[in-house]
């Protein structure tokens, strides 16, 4: 049984502290002198109503509702109703009056709809109200017998559910610790840790009488006896809000007829906290919003427009994670619970927009279809999605799901594309494996796609690669890099910001075991200065966003969360977190000692397999986000001088007889500056790590043979 503080000890705090509350505000000294050794007619006193708002100064209302009878008793409405008035609206001298309740008609109700059809910000949708048994004392005034009858009664009620909304109770007593923290992890069960409420009496003889109810999903639950009487609550993943209150309005109407609530004319339902009367419906979502919780400012003024409330996902009093925002309705007094509903729709929608403005998502399917059907475009995307191959994959999804659309938007924008295709997610390679396979076969010149086992070649291998420079005349660097993508998640387009987030962490965590010549630092790109940045990417180490083709297909959405380069002292050891990849290790250094940069690679990749699991499939080798770095994703490449081979009408034929991909000095889709080209093997597939380094060996002598002559 929990007691307050003597009211005198209370009355001093709340005086001498810096408290702000509408507690202190209106409780003045002729009605606390009033009520101080009073009691209501359920015998709760002015001590329980006040001793959390004088134990804690930062509280906003500071007062609780020892009883039902503090809001309707002679001597006590008065306190209550100046700050009813005030929290409410804004005014001490308000005279709002609650209207009766109103939940909508079933086409209203139907009307409310999915907030979130894409599945891609609102995580989770949950609507609660508040209900309190008449004539029963709230915790701070209730004793031991008092949480005990209303359990028995809340349970006897409940059992009486039938059809979606039946289920079991399970008291809080008893209940196993895992248990309990994984509910709570769930967002389904409440804790008894907010020290207001505790301070409140909300804990009073813990854990008796306290316990949940919930059908079999989980998607309608009762708490008994945590800081109301009851909440009934309706929540399930998503944002099928129609569905959520639907379910909600029914247990509501069932739980009438079995019961009695209290409930007052012109306050509406009574509850323990004088925020909640009224409607006492809470209406939120949890939703994904990285983008514009960068600046929470925009956030804040939508809420402030729509009257809507953020908490962090872990309910109020908790921080937000992972760029997830519980938002609800914050009026609850004054309207009817269909208003307060549709208020929390509009706003949430609004925010929807906004963020779907700061992020990636492609055009519509029929859009893109359109656009590239009606082109001449040569990419190997369109030679291959041929009409009959795009009505069977149209409408498909991927296990993560993943569509067409996610794939091709950038090669439909991009009609230059040479590939035009993404992989959005591992899986996508077997779902639309129609356009996926001819593609690969095209691109990395194969017959059939049987990539071999990976293979780096044997000691005596490795040494007999030779210095492609020696005289250090014409190569001015060498970089190899390899691409590796984390088994257990999507390619950017179907990320969400917590698989940027938590990739990286990951990612950094394996990285940072490396040891001697590989050692490094991680550093993100968020906290970079742009001078660093900048210089760093002068000097060939970084990456940027800036290459529409990448960024049109869905690789820099939600830049730059999750985004960062780790590398060694002397910059030879490089790994570029979620650029294109989820990983791209990197071994380089000036001139042209191609065994020493291909070793140092090869010594970080093995290191790396033993603490990740990487996506690979028999076959195909590797996975990665563009089909053209499938099976080795090796890209072996010089920085080579050769103004003269350069500009002979021949050179692109001589390059590709040896399968050597020309590129700018600045990376794919650069120009060239002063003859200097970057020379790298075309071919990733179908054959091994060492050939793929040896093919790019072999065709770079002999471009630079042809230089020597000319
Ligand atoms: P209330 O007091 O209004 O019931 P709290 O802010 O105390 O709400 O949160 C109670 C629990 O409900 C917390 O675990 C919170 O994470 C969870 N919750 C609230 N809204 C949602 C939602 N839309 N989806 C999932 N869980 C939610
Ligand atoms: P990839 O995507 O294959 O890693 P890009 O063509 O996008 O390669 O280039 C990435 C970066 O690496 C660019 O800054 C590019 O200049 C740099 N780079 C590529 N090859 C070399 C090289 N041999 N020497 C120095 N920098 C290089
Ligand atoms: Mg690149």
């Amino acid at each position: 049984q929990w007691i307050s503080k003597p009211v005198e000890e209370l009355w001093d705090s709340l005086q001498k502290g810096k408290s702000q509350s509408l507690l202190k505000k209106h409780l003045t000294e002729a009605t606390y002198k009033k009520l101080k050794d009073k009691k209501t007619t359920l015998g709760g006193t002015l001590a329980q109503c006040i001793s959390s708002g004088a134990l804690h100064e930062g509280s906003k209302v500071g007062i609780y509702a020892c009883d039902p009878a503090a809001y309707s008793d002679p001597d006590w409405k008065e306190l209550f109703n100046l700050i009813i008035q005030d929290y409410h609206t804004g005014n001490a001298a308000g005279t709002v009056k609650h209207p009766q309740p109103s939940f909508g008609t079933d086409a209203e109700i139907d009307s409310l709809g999915d907030l979130d059809p894409t599945g891609q910000f609102v995580v989770s949708t949950r609507v609660r109200v508040a209900r309190s048994h008449a004539g029963m004392p709230f915790p701070p005034a209730a004793k031991k017998e008092d949480f005990e009858k209303m359990e028995k009664l809340g349970c006897e009620g409940l059992s009486t559910l039938t059809g979606e909304l039946a289920g079991t109770y399970y008291p809080l007593r008893g209940m196993d610790k895992a248990t309990q923290n994984k509910m709570i992890e769930d967002h389904f069960l409440f804790r008894a840790d907010d020290s207001v409420l505790g301070d409140a009496g909300g804990y009073s003889c813990w854990d008796t009488g306290r316990g949940i109810f919930h059908n079999k999903d989980k998607t309608f639950l009762t708490w008994l006896n945590e800081e109301d009487h009851f909440r009934f609550i309706s929540m399930q993943k998503g944002g099928n809000l129609g569905q959520i209150y639907k379910r909600l309005v029914s247990a509501i109407k069932h739980m009438e007829t079995k019961m009695k609530f209290a409930k007052m004319d012109g306050l509406g339902y009574l509850t323990f906290c004088p925020t909640n009367l009224g409607t006492t419906l809470r209406a939120s979502v949890h939703v994904r919003v990285p983008m514009l919780s960068k600046d929470p400012k925009v956030l804040k003024d939508i809420c402030a427009k729509y009257n809507l409330q953020p908490r962090g996902v872990h309910g109020e009093h908790s921080d937000s994670k992972g760029g997830i925002y519980d938002i609800s309705n914050r009026q609850r007094l004054g309207l009817t619970e269909f208003q307060a509903v549709t208020a929390m729709k509009n706003g949430v929608l609004e925010i929807i927009k906004e963020e779907a403005k700061l992020t990636w998502m492609p055009k519509p399917m029929p859009e893109l279809w359109e656009r590239i059907s009606k082109s001449d475009s040569q990419s190997l995307m369109k030679k291959f999605l041929t009409p009959e191959v795009y009505a069977k994959l149209k409408d498909k999804k991927t296990s993560l799901n993943g569509t067409l659309a996610h794939c091709i938007n950038s090669g439909c924008l991009h009609l230059g594309s040479k590939v035009g295709i993404y992989a959005c997610d591992p899986d996508a390679y077997t779902t639309f494996e129609d356009v996926f396979n001819p593609v690969i076969k095209a691109y990395h010149k194969v017959d059939s796609i049987n990539h071999p086992v990976p293979t780096f070649g044997t000691e005596a291998e490795m040494k007999a690669l030779e210095n492609i420079d020696p005289e250090n005349k014409m190569v001015l660097s060498t970089r190899i890099r390899v691409a590796r993508s984390h088994k257990k998640y999507p390619f950017p387009p179907a990320c969400t910001s917590e698989d940027f987030e938590n990739m990286e962490a990951d990612s950094v965590a394996a990285l940072s075991t490396l040891t001697g010549e590989l050692a490094g630092n991680y550093y993100p790109l968020r906290t970079m200065d742009a001078k660093t940045m900048e210089q760093m990417i002068q000097d060939h180490f970084l990456f940027r966003n800036d290459d529409d083709v990448l960024g049109d297909a869905g690789g820099y959405k939600y830049w730059d969360i999750g985004r960062g380069i780790f590398h060694n002292k002397d910059k030879t050891f490089l790994t570029w977190v979620n650029e294109e990849d989820h990983l791209r290790l990197i071994s380089m250094q000036k001139g042209g000692d191609l065994g020493t940069v291909y070793r140092r690679l090869v010594k970080a990749i093995n290191e790396l397999e033993k603490k990740l699991t990487f996506a690979k499939r028999d076959g195909y080798g590797y996975l990665t986000f563009c089909p053209s770095n499938l099976g080795t994703t090796l890209r072996a490449s010089v920085h080579m001088a050769i103004p003269h081979v350069s500009k002979q009408p021949n050179f692109k034929e001589f390059c590709e007889k040896y399968s050597i991909q020309p590129r700018g000095i600045h990376g794919e889709h650069s120009e060239s500056e002063g003859g200097v080209f970057d020379l790298s093997n075309k071919r990733r597939l179908g054959l091994t790590e060492y050939a793929a380094v040896r093919e790019m060996l072999d065709g770079v002598l002999a471009i630079k043979k042809w230089e020597e002559e000319l």
